[in-house]
């Protein structure tokens, strides 16, 4: 793609967005992985993927009502994966993970403990969207955190951050709310994890921007402890 006229490129990706919008994961096959490559789209279940979700994934309800299915974005090195609950409106429309409002501030979130997208992995409990972003429902977990499994297993994180009740409770196995389940090192399979909330729940709630704070600060220094690639951190924010 490096060979194309400036001017030509931003022509065809609006030809490929408008297929992905028509078609969705219909795509014809042949045409999915050179449309997802162009746009920079993670792939889900062809070429380099990080692991293999079927494009056609109906091993749950949410099949019917999903536009993409949302398999995780980032790097698959990561020594921290960031695992949230499920698609939203926009990632659903997008095909990414953490594109809309909540992705923007986890950017921020991210970006005040020295770390940037491409360095980290995120990856959500569901790949596809509940319809209304309600909750999701228990048989829709089981069907789909297998996939979540196997994307932990390639990556190999050091550190996870959980964000928010759902995924907290599933990947922990534990049915305390989020207010006890943060604060607190929990393993996941003996890899470090630690929990906050979701980034849209703190859209909803400004009064969780100082645990939030708390939180992600104490992932910076156990990841300093663990990992200690990241050289030294010069803290830019305080609240
Ligand atoms: S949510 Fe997961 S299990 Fe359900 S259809 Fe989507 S990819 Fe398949």
């Amino acid at each position: 793609m490096t060979g194309l006229h400036p001017h030509i490129k931003p022509m065809i990706q609006s030809y490929f967005r408008q297929q992905m919008e028509i078609y969705g994961n219909e795509l014809p096959l042949s045409d999915a992985g050179l449309i997802r490559h162009f746009l920079d789209y993670p792939a889900s279940g062809h070429g380099n993927d990080i692991q293999e979700i079927p494009d056609n994934c109906q091993r749950c309800a949410l099949s019917r009502s999903r536009r993409h299915i949302v398999v995780g974005s980032g790097n698959s090195n990561a020594r921290l994966m960031l695992i949230g609950e499920a698609p939203g409106e926009e990632e659903d429309r997008q095909g990414r993970p953490f594109v809309g409002k909540a992705g923007q501030l986890l950017d921020k979130i991210i970006a005040a403990i020295g770390f940037e997208r491409q360095e980290i992995y995120i990856a959500n409990i569901l790949k596809c969207r509940p319809p209304g972003n309600r909750d999701p429902q228990p048989e829709e977990i089981e069907a789909c955190v297998p996939y979540l499994v196997k994307q932990i297993d390639q990556i190999k994180p050091k550190m996870i951050l959980i964000l928010g009740r759902i995924a907290a409770q599933t990947l922990l196995n534990n049915t305390a709310p989020l207010n006890q389940l943060r604060g607190e090192q929990h393993l996941y399979h003996g890899i470090p994890a630690l929990v906050t909330y979701h980034p849209a729940a703190l859209l909803r709630h400004a009064e969780w921007k100082r645990p939030v704070w708390e939180d992600v600060q104490r992932l910076r220094h156990l990841y300093d402890e663990l990992v200690g690639d990241k050289g030294k951190w010069k803290q830019v924010r305080t609240k």
